[in-house]
């Protein structure tokens, strides 16, 4: 029996071309890239020619990518060092601060934003996914030092309209009203008044997106989007595991950002200050965010991805979104009561959230496996969870409909034959568990 998969939001398989390109790191090259003779050199000319390459595809400086271990890790980053810069900025802070994000956020975000010493203020969405801006907006006060909004949710593939909400953030910031009560001096908090016209907009609140599900299909260009933060992930894009990065706005990103029409007048390019505050000390790595041995193969194949990817993207949505389509009209021919979880508009082409109305997505799920469809009820980080999804909950699905959710996700490889074949399953369920 071929098997089939349609988990393609879990993750991917890693593309040749990407294994090609890593293959010399395992052992030809294996130098140190902080070593200083030659072997190191040649590790670190290769890390250095990745991380440009991938800058070069974001349009931001090269210095603005770190590096981490996983996705999970660069959204800790982003989160836990935000606020921790921010505190220590502003060393007696002000009042409690607080973050900001949407109800459906990954939960690398989540959980990080829960585990916060901050108030946590979540923004709920619409029955489309969409997050609800007015309410965001209301959320966001001078006491917010980090938003964080999913570009597109891992199960529903609900697409935000980032560049709106950064706009909406950046209305804020050069509001001089919303930091009056701060004036940020070289890095440092002084209230006295005759340092006003010193006075910069304030960096915070700093925005934050999670682009892991987003890269494949859509233009992730941090400063068309004016974030200031975003997070990828190689293995969502078929390259390796255990290998992701944090674009971090700096003053050396001098283009215009769109977050401030006038660069020079942002702190977040005029202060000395970094934006956010590592979260592991060791050799300084990273510039200084993220110390630890470079994963020099890892990063290649990164880049490598990054660089498919990129390539690709725009036939390759095109293919798959009409591949999408017509599966989606198949399967509501099969199970009519069928319906799809979010809309079809701001959607990620290759996601399908389909509630099937009674039928457990347990037992569903156990039937296709057996016959060699793989596909999941929600993210891969909870499939073990027996908790109904909670992106499911936060567009107001009951318990019993979130329970009787698929999510099938359809990547690279997946082709009409293949789809045609799983439909036959689908039917051969249908008979079984109806
Ligand atoms: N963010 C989103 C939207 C994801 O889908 C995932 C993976 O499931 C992650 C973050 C975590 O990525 P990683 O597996 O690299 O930690």
């Amino acid at each position: 029996m071929k098997r089939i998969y349609l988990d393609y939001a879990a993750t991917t398989p890693m593309d040749k071309k990407v294994v090609e390109a890593m293959k010399p790191y395992f052992s030809d090259v294996f130098g140190n890239a902080g070593s200083l003779h030659s072997f190191g050199q040649e590790a670190s000319a290769a890390v250095f020619k990745a991380r440009r390459k991938i800058a070069d595809i974001l349009g931001v400086h090269y210095s603005t990518i770190i590096f981490t271990g996983s996705a999970t890790e660069a959204n800790n980053l982003a989160l836990q060092g935000c606020l921790l810069q921010a505190i220590g900025t502003r060393q007696k802070a002000i009042a409690k601060t607080n973050v900001v994000v949407s109800a459906i956020e990954h939960e690398s975000v989540m959980d990080t934003a829960k585990n916060l010493d901050a108030e946590l203020r979540v923004v709920p969405v619409f029955k489309n996914g969409q997050v609800d801006l007015k309410k965001l907006e209301k959320a966001i006060d001078k006491n917010t030092v980090l938003v964080s909004i999913i570009y597109a949710n891992n199960e529903i593939g609900a697409v935000q309209d980032i560049r709106k909400i950064a706009d909406m953030i950046a209305r804020f910031r050069s509001n001089r009203s919303n930091g009056i009560n701060e004036i940020i001096v070289d890095g440092k908090t002084n209230t006295s008044s005759t340092t006003r016209t010193t006075f910069t907009t304030r960096p915070w609140p700093l925005f934050h997106t999670d682009a892991v599900q987003a890269f494949q299909y859509l233009d992730c260009k941090p400063e068309e989007l004016g974030v200031d933060l975003m997070t990828l992930s190689a293995h969502k894009i078929y390259g390796p595991k255990g290998i992701g990065l944090l674009y971090v706005r700096n003053k050396r990103n001098n283009r215009s950002s769109g977050i401030n029409e006038n660069a020079s007048t942002d702190t977040a390019f005029t202060s000395p200050t970094p934006l956010l505050h590592p979260l592991i000390y060791g050799g300084g790595q990273e510039n200084g965010l993220r110390s630890g041995t470079e994963n020099v193969a890892s990063i290649i194949g990164f880049a490598r991805a990054i660089e498919i990817a990129d390539k690709e993207r725009e036939k390759e949505t095109k293919r798959i979104c009409d591949l999408r389509d017509w599966f989606l009209k198949e399967l509501v021919k099969i199970f009519p009561s069928a319906s799809l979880n979010g809309q079809k508009r701001w959607r990620l082409p290759n996601n399908i959230s389909l509630n099937l109305k009674g039928i457990s997505n347990e037992e569903a799920m156990t039937f296709l496996d057996l016959n060699g469809v793989a596909l999941s009820a929600g993210s891969a980080c909870s499939a073990r969870s027996l908790e109904p999804s909670k992106t499911l909950l936060a567009i107001g699905l009951s318990e019993k409909e979130a329970r009787s959710s698929l999510r099938i996700t359809l990547g690279r490889q997946t082709k009409k034959e293949e789809l045609k074949q799983a439909l036959k399953v689908f039917k051969a369920m249908k008979k079984a568990l109806i």
